[in-house]
């Protein structure tokens, strides 16, 4: 059985449950993690801090290491592709 599972285009969060979503909207393209309070985008900077943050406490690594990850794979994430 195949389900089609959404994912926030800015960080690959699956987005399953309503509130997963920015503003509830489960029309939203992106999570509630990064978008603000109008539903609003968050700036690459601000959404590559918190990947940051999360791997470096997930996996235990250093700041470094973390940074590197994280560029890597919101590069790969549609709303990220074409930033510079
Ligand atoms: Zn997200």
């Amino acid at each position: 059985m195949t389900k089609k599972c959404k994912s926030c285009g800015s960080c690959g969060m699956s987005l399953e449950k309503q509130e997963d979503f920015a503003l509830g909207d489960t029309a939203a393209d992106y999570c509630h993690y990064c978008t603000d309070s109008a539903g609003k985008l968050f700036p690459f900077e601000k959404i590559l801090k918190m990947n940051i943050a999360y791997y470096m406490e997930s996996q235990g690594i250093t700041e470094t290491a973390a940074s590197k990850m994280a560029l890597e794979y919101l590069r790969s994430l549609p709303a990220w592709r074409s930033h510079a």
